[in-house]
């Protein structure tokens, strides 16, 4: 991918305005991949199935692209904790040419989109923003614990996480929703998987169809999802719903280092010997189910314990 904006793909109908991210950070490629295939998909589909119409506009972006060309989580900080209100109007209100990395990243993704909004001027404004974790079996949907969302999420078909955003800063969660932009903006997350495995293009490729058919974008029974199958039978047996107790925070000087083995969705009891830093064993601090363990260098989180909660 040479340049940040993916594709976009407009129908002739109004409908809602659906950003999709791939590599907010920079070392996760499959969801650029996903939404590139996606918009392949949306082109040829009017040629294979004549009925089929498209509401609305759909925007793939390259989140970090610096980054994502040099195959790294982030230049100089991450992107997906930067986005703090304040400090991206500070950013705005400079001279392009004075930023680098992450904030001319910040600079250019939030211009473009500004000028698609302006452009569009939509009744609805949908984000989805993909990722991939370092660790398997990570394959979830993050949203914001409110009807219109959790909606969208349980339409992706695989584990729902809410309270994600409490306790950390500057995701597109926390800066793409309706304070910032207008009324009725929905921004979710969504881990497909481990960075290189193929399956995880194909997990980010269903949640983007089934998102856009959740969203009205595209009828139910058109853009046939050859993928869904996978989602529905991974999430089987794991909790629908679950909400974040723990988020064990990290820093390089920590030594931080996860023990081999761990997967997401494994159940952990309180007092698990789960990792190592510096100070000596980590133990898990409540019981509950194991959520993204680190096993990469770069990194501000060790690992998330999460509970399962009713389905509202
Ligand atoms: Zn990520």
């Amino acid at each position: 991918m040479k340049e940040r904006i993916i594709g976009k793909y407009e129908g002739e109908e109004e409908g809602p305005l659906f950003i999709c991210f791939g590599a907010m950070h920079g070392n996760e490629p499959a969801g650029v991949e996903a939404i590139d295939l996606v918009l392949k998909m949306l082109e040829v589909e009017p040629i294979t199935n004549p009925g089929f119409t498209f509401k609305g506009r759909f925007l793939g972006l390259i989140g970090n692209f610096e980054a994502y060309q040099r195959k790294v989580r982030f230049i100089n900080k991450d992107l997906n904790r930067s986005l703090d209100k304040d400090y991206v109007d500070s950013i705005l209100s400079k001279d392009k040419k004075s930023l680098e990395s992450e904030d001319k990243e910040m600079y250019e993704l939030i211009t473009l989109i500004r000028e698609e909004i302006e452009d569009c001027k939509p009744e609805r404004l949908v984000f989805l923003d993909l990722h991939t974790t370092s660790s398997y079996g990570g394959i979830f949907s993050l949203c914001y614990e409110e009807k219109e969302s959790l909606d969208i999420a349980f339409a992706m078909h695989a584990p729902v996480v809410v309270g994600f955003t409490e306790g950390i800063k500057g995701t597109t969660m926390h800066y793409f929703n309706s304070n910032n932009f207008q009324e009725n903006t929905i921004s979710l997350s969504f881990e497909s998987g481990q960075h290189e495995e193929q399956l995880s293009v194909n997990r980010a490729i269903s949640a983007i169809i089934n998102c856009l058919k959740e969203i009205g974008s595209i009828d139910a029974g058109h853009v046939e999802n050859f993928h869904e199958e996978i989602l529905i039978k991974y999430s089987k047996s794991l909790p629908k719903l679950t909400t974040l107790l723990i988020r064990h925070p990290i820093t390089p000087e920590d030594n931080f280092e996860m023990y081999p083995g761990f997967r997401n969705f494994q159940k952990i009891k309180k007092g698990d010997l789960l990792a190592r830093d510096k100070s000596g064993p980590i133990k898990a601090q409540e019981d509950g189910l194991l959520l993204m363990p680190l096993y990469q260098k770069k990194g501000e989180d060790g690992f998330f314990i999460v509970k399962e909660i009713e389905t509202v």
